[in-house]
């Protein structure tokens, strides 16, 4: 675990207080969102920067000084760069791809809420994340001009919504970010959801402890250990994100009784090699996070230049788990295109997948599924 060198930490930011460099207001409001103050910090050429501009038009840029602080910015194929760098291939609309392949949108009884298992539903409560990843797979809700705080009306019908299911023993509050909200709306959401009998169990889904670890604050843990049993899962992509300070992160949260899970996505040029997915995983074990899930990146619009074959993670994991320890090894999962669940991605499942009749974009294409 160490910090990385020839960061812009050693630059644009140099003479930074501690004190402030460790204040998430601090890394919050710093966060550098426009092409002007990219240019401050890369040296790219005049048509790069056009184009990032185009980008951004459609879909916003967001990454906080800590995050921009881990990345080698000179290299253009630096892993951690490329998942929030803006890149003209995200509006290359010619190639394909869903805006929303889970089809969440049409398993929404109520605006915001997925309700598509039995015994679990999905919040999501805020389109605002403190770093925009570019391969996300609801970059349909920051795109621009897309409603992004939400009211305490729209997560209380929400709330009436799972008080009425009682089927629903968890809800998972998403967004976006929820670590974006204040504590005080969180802790509000969290403790209705807590106070409807039939909900037994409450997960949150964030990339905080990644991208803006000092966020994850005593305060912070103080209010989520109430709200226990909890459950938090982030997305740790590369061994470099494991930095002493994403590492204090989720200690905290252990700290406070909270089992803290990662859930990758494969990502081309990113982690799609045993090596770079094995000290992932080692790194992972190392500050007592669990690999939970290894995603198939699904075949959202604008992520095609992201989407690493099906065999190749195939060939991954049959390393792994011929390698490496059990502990450390994820359940590497699709989740199927048209909202039809998640299955676990082994060669013999090949042909399961098939008979879903699963839009064929996401296997044919690149030949991994024949
Ligand atoms: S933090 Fe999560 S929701 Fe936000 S852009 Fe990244 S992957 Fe998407």
């Amino acid at each position: 675990m160490r910090e990385r060198e020839n960061s812009t930490r050693c630059g644009a930011w140099k003479n930074i207080p501690e004190k402030d460099w460790y204040d998430w207001r601090w890394q919050y409001a710093n966060r550098v969102t426009g092409i002007s103050q990219l240019q401050k910090i890369v040296t790219e050429s005049p048509e790069t920067l056009e184009a990032c501009r185009k980008v951004v038009e459609i879909y916003p840029f967001s990454v906080t000084p800590y995050y921009l602080s881990l990345i080698n910015v000179a290299e253009s194929d630096d892993p951690l760069r490329v998942q929030c760098f803006p890149d003209i291939k995200e509006i290359d609309f010619t190639i394909g791809g869903i805006a929303d392949p889970l089809m969440e949108e049409r398993n929404m009884p109520v605006p915001g809420l997925v309700h598509r298992y039995p015994d679990r539903c999905v919040a999501l409560v805020t389109s605002v994340c403190a770093m925009y990843c570019r391969h996300c797979n609801r970059k349909r809700l920051w795109r621009k001009n897309q409603p992004a705080i939400r009211s305490r009306d729209y997560l209380r019908c929400m709330i009436d919504y799972v008080s009425g299911e009682p089927l629903l023993r968890e809800v998972i509050v998403s967004g976006g970010d929820p670590l974006t909200m204040t504590e005080e709306g969180l802790d509000w959401f969290l403790g209705k959801l807590r106070s409807i009998p039939h909900v037994e169990v409450l997960r949150i889904g964030s990339r905080i402890p990644v991208v803006m670890p000092m966020r994850i604050t005593r305060e912070l843990c103080a209010i989520l250990r109430n709200h226990r049993p909890l459950w938090f899962n982030t997305q740790f992509n590369h061994p470099s994100e494991i930095t002493k300070d994403s590492a204090k992160a989720c200690e905290m949260l252990l700290e406070a009784g909270i089992p803290v899970s990662n859930q990758s996505v494969l990502l081309r040029g990113v982690n799609d090699t045993y090596e770079v997915m094995c000290a992932l995983l080692y790194g992972l074990q190392r500050i007592s996070v669990r690999p939970y899930y290894l995603f198939q990146c699904e075949p959202v619009e604008g992520t095609d230049h992201f989407r690493t074959d099906i065999q190749t993670g195939i060939k991954i994991m049959k390393n792994l788990r011929e390698k490496v320890s059990g502990l450390c090894v994820p359940r590497y999962v699709l989740d199927i295109p048209g909202g039809k669940g998640k299955i676990p991605l082994f060669p013999s499942s090949f042909a399961s997948v098939r008979e879903t009749g699963v839009d064929t974009y996401c296997f044919d294409r690149t030949n991994q599924m024949i």
